[in-house]
């Protein structure tokens, strides 16, 4: 009889152990999965500054100044309402903006470094909550176009 109570007991603690077992790997391959999931989306996120080319990750963000524009397009007559026009002054990140960046702002037009109180132009098409940005110089190269 005490033999078979302590056989019971074995076997139960066999079970124990093998479930908790089962169950840490499970969430160890739940966690991995996640964490493979979140350097995925950190990847996609990781997107270069336009002006010093240093990789920005989420929250560090370009600084710009955006000044919207009616929707008419250059001939007069009225654009799509569906795109928005903008004119963008980039004045770049965290990175190269003056005075506390510390990398260069080069033009991506004239490839000339961006004097510190320069900054550069850049045309912002939004359509369908999509935006487009397209740089057409800097202060220097744009100055009296
Ligand atoms: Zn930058
Ligand atoms: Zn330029």
């Amino acid at each position: 009889m005490y033999v078979l109570v302590i056989a019971l007991t074995a076997a139960v603690i066999v079970y124990l152990l093998h479930v908790m077992a089962r169950l840490s790997k499970d969430d160890y391959s739940a966690l991995a999965n996640r964490m493979a999931r979140r350097s995925r989306s950190s990847l996609t996120l990781l997107k270069p500054c336009p002006l010093c080319h240093t990789m920005l990750s989420r929250g560090e963000r370009v600084h710009t100044v955006v000044f919207s524009k009616d929707p008419v397009g250059v001939d007069g007559r009225p654009r799509p309402a569906r795109i928005k026009e903008s004119m963008v002054h980039m004045f770049g990140c965290a990175y190269c903006r003056p005075p506390n960046g510390t990398q260069p702002r080069i033009c991506p037009v004239c490839k000339r470094q961006i004097r510190d109180d320069g900054f550069a132009i850049a045309r912002m098409f939004e359509r369908d909550g999509r935006k487009h940005m397209h740089v057409l110089g800097c202060t220097e190269c744009r100055h009296g176009r």
